[in-house]
């Protein structure tokens, strides 16, 4: 996730992971849901066009489609912010029900920024995003389980957006390359697929976890901000603070203003230790990594956007 204008440990044991993949289940698993977050992070950094990015990406694809999901890319060339060759972006798109018309998507980003710039100590370290790349990404690979035999009226899609943070330096390099490549081919391309809304989901996987309204969803799409947190509140999920708390610049931007689709940010920007000083965040540090986080976290929000899924 990219930056705030304002300014949070379970560890659960990993289960046998080749065992849990190829099953469908009908609820979400907090351990296996972990266990992903834990196999993402063992690749180490997924900076766009990377070794790392390149093992990530067969891994998902192999996983999504063994849970019945129709894998789709959509690839692009940028160029390179530090070494000014050219760089193969690459959007990733699992469909359910692809016959569906009617749609609605979930998206997150799945790149990691290539080193944690916030560092204290070592802002030339090794960044492997546990919450900030991984937490959406592993959600994602969980609720494939339920997916295609969710109980539903509409057909859904994981998106999951490369070059969220292919930045080397704050001033000069751009954010969002991929959301708002996808944003201008859906502009571009009025006959394609069609969404009626999405959601992003970005830092979700924090073991402290808050979620609250994010200032310029509510802006773009208040009825989809009131909708997502009743669903929370019907399940009792109290994670899910019905108040706005920060204004964050990420990739509902360019989905809200170029594709012209409703589009909030699911985000808990408070990611520090539980009591600590906000000063001593992890957010952008070596720090973010699975310890932070908890499958009970994501679990919890993935209830959510499958009950919210239902009701569509
Ligand atoms: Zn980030």
């Amino acid at each position: 996730m990219p930056f705030s204008k304002i300014g949070s440990a379970h560890a659960n044991e990993a289960m046998g992971f080749e065992q849990s993949v190829a099953r469908q289940t009908t609820s979400l698993n907090a351990k296996r849901a972990f266990s992903y977050l834990e196999k993402i992070c063992e690749i180490g950094s997924r900076t766009t066009g990377t070794i790392g990015m390149k093992k990530q990406q067969e891994m998902l694809q192999s996983h999504f489609e063994k849970l019945g999901g129709v894998v789709l890319w959509q690839p692009f060339q940028s160029r390179h912010p530090e070494t000014g060759m050219s760089v193969e972006i690459k959007n990733m798109v699992v469909q359910w029900k692809p016959e569906n018309p009617q749609r609605v998507f979930l998206c997150t980003h799945y790149d990691t920024k290539p080193f944690p710039a916030m560092d204290p100590k070592n802002p030339k370290g090794l960044f492997v995003g546990a919450n900030d790349g991984g937490s959406g990404t592993a959600l994602f690979m969980e609720l494939a389980h339920l997916m295609k035999d969710l109980p539903t009226n509409v057909g859904v899609d994981f998106v999951l957006f490369d070059a969220e943070e292919l930045v080397f330096d704050e001033k000069r390099d751009s954010y969002f390359l991929g959301s708002t490549y996808f944003a201008q081919a859906y502009a571009n391309d009025p006959t394609g697929t069609r969404y009626q809304c999405g959601i992003l989901l970005d830092m979700i996987g924090d073991s402290d976890l808050q979620l609250y309204y994010e200032e310029n969803s509510f802006k773009f799409a208040p009825a989809l901000v009131k909708e997502v947190w009743s669903v929370a509140k019907k399940l009792r999920i109290k994670e899910f603070e019905p108040k706005i708390q920060h204004s964050v610049r990420d990739d509902h931007m360019p989905l809200n203003e170029i594709a012209r689709i409703p589009v909030i940010d699911l985000i808990d920007f408070d990611y520090f230790p539980r009591g600590g000083r906000k000063d001593k965040a992890y957010w952008h540090t070596m720090a973010d990594t699975p310890d932070k986080c908890s499958g009970v976290s994501l679990v919890k929000v993935g209830n959510v956007m499958i009950e919210w899924i239902k009701q569509q």
